[in-house]
């Protein structure tokens, strides 16, 4: 059996203008393999009706920019050029003519060109859009790999072209990001009487993660900090936001942002949970009047665990009773952090660290004082962020940010840090950043309609990322 795929144009009359054969092939035994269209042979079609297709349009609407818009007098031609287009289905060579300008036109340009200003961004926004989407969810590499596999494309696309449209596509969607403010919503707004009555708190986890750097010139410094957000709704809906702190301008108006996402009102409470760190604390704050702010449990567990650890290394230099003492008082300090009984808790870090003390101490121990040290420190700065976690645990609120860590996880390191070869400037870690979280939070497609309202609704399929 032989197949043949014809493309037939009609005018709106349904008179037939043009027929093309566009592809053609053979099917001999049925046989697995044989069945229907091979990718190649489906390559072949959509490139084949793709060219005709594009090719008429073009003439089509060159043919009409031969006469001036205004008075319908034809245009002089000042020279032909040739623009290379790229679609989905392949890359093509387009006659780009320019026309001089129209006696009855004095105040436009002395030529222009129609085709050139009207393809004035080279590649087609789906072919744009698919890039992009799949360089934030795999490497660059990949990325041209998958789509050369699946699309009809001439040649891989280069991972320099790659980064560069991802990089434009970001900065575009930083352009439309609004000014930074010191406080974005005030305490008037959430008075306002009209507003719905204030549902149950949203939930904003914020926890940094490291990304290597290509632009330090020593292994200390060879990482910088990215800050993932994850806020959730009471109904369990999840968006997320990530930025390189280092050179964001505008962090709080990003958090604000993707809390206007989620449809938090100017009064509706916010509960901010972070691992107490200062970037992270500061950003938090003046957001929301309605916002408490609270130490992550999980990061103050934590760090008891491993002062824990610490404790038992010591088991064979340092005396019994000491250790057995230092547990005690590990497991009372984790109590009264528990409760939110700080006074009491500080108590028992200085006592720790009297006890701990002393001239001719091992290694191990010195150690182990110093982590309790800094513990101290960060447990009295932090003070006003520790609740009674117990008594929200009992209640069903939120006490840790386990969940961010995961966000952590998902949008940074499995993009950024799996492979070890990989090293990031920092510009572009915060741009790629930029697009990962849209895909991520499902917001790209309709970004990306929002820029070329003629692209197709097509309903993102849900994305199953691995935990
Ligand atoms: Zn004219």
């Amino acid at each position: 059996m032989k197949v043949r795929i014809q493309v037939i144009l009609e005018d709106d009359e349904g008179h037939v203008l043009d027929s093309h054969d566009v592809f053609s092939f053979q099917r001999t035994h049925f046989q697995p393999g044989q069945v229907g269209l091979t990718l190649a042979e489906a390559k072949e079609t959509l490139h084949g009706i793709q060219q005709t297709v594009v090719h008429h349009q073009v003439d089509d609407y060159l043919q009409k920019q031969r006469h001036c818009p205004a008075c319908g007098q034809q245009r002089k031609r000042k020279g032909k050029h040739t623009l290379v287009y790229r679609t989905l289905f392949g890359s093509f060579q387009l006659p780009s003519p320019r026309f001089y300008r129209c006696r009855c036109q004095e105040t436009e340009p002395r030529s222009c060109s129609p085709l050139a200003q009207v393809l004035a961004e080279r590649t087609a926004p789906e072919l744009l859009y698919l890039e992009t989407k799949w360089a934030a969810l795999i490497p660059y590499r990949a990325t041209s790999e998958l789509l050369m596999d699946v699309l009809p494309l001439d040649h891989a696309v280069s991972t320099a072209v790659l980064r560069g449209n991802v990089h434009k596509v970001a900065q575009r969607m930083e352009g439309e990001l609004g000014e930074e403010r010191f406080l974005f919503i005030t305490p008037e707004d959430s008075e306002d009487p009209s507003l719905p009555d204030p549902g149950p708190p949203l939930t904003v986890g914020l926890d940094g993660g490291y990304v290597h750097s290509c632009e330090q010139p020593n292994r200390q410094e060879g990482w910088f900090e990215v800050i993932v957000g994850k806020s959730i709704t009471p109904e369990g809906d999840a968006k997320c936001v990530a930025f390189v702190h280092k050179r964001d301008s505008k962090p709080k108006r990003r958090i604000f942002e993707l809390l206007k996402s989620q449809g938090v009102h100017a009064n509706q409470p916010v509960t901010f949970l972070s691992d107490g760190g200062e970037t992270v604390r500061n950003l938090q704050l003046y957001l929301n009047p309605l916002a408490e702010h609270l130490l992550d449990w999980f990061h103050v567990s934590m760090k008891l665990t491993v002062m824990g650890q610490m404790n038992k290394g010591m088991q064979k230099i340092e005396a019994r009773e000491l250790i057995k003492d230092v547990e005690k008082q590990l497991a009372s300090l984790k109590h009264h952090l528990w409760n939110g009984n700080i006074t009491q808790a500080l108590r028992l870090i200085d006592y720790l660290q009297l006890i701990l003390r002393d001239d001719t101490m091992s290694l191990e121990r010195k150690k182990l004082l110093k982590a309790v040290r800094e513990f101290g420190g960060y447990i009295a700065t932090n003070q006003q962020f520790i609740p009674d976690y117990g008594d929200r645990y009992r209640n069903d609120e939120t006490i840790t940010t386990s969940f961010v860590e995961s966000a952590v996880n998902q949008v940074v390191s499995k993009r950024f840090v799996k492979a070890q070869q990989m090293r990031w400037s920092q510009r572009g870690a915060h741009l790629l950043l930029q697009i990962r979280t849209q895909v991520l939070n499902k917001e790209l497609r309709s970004r990306f309609q929002h820029w070329y309202p003629r692209m197709a609704d097509e309903s993102e399929p849900e994305l199953q990322l691995a935990a």
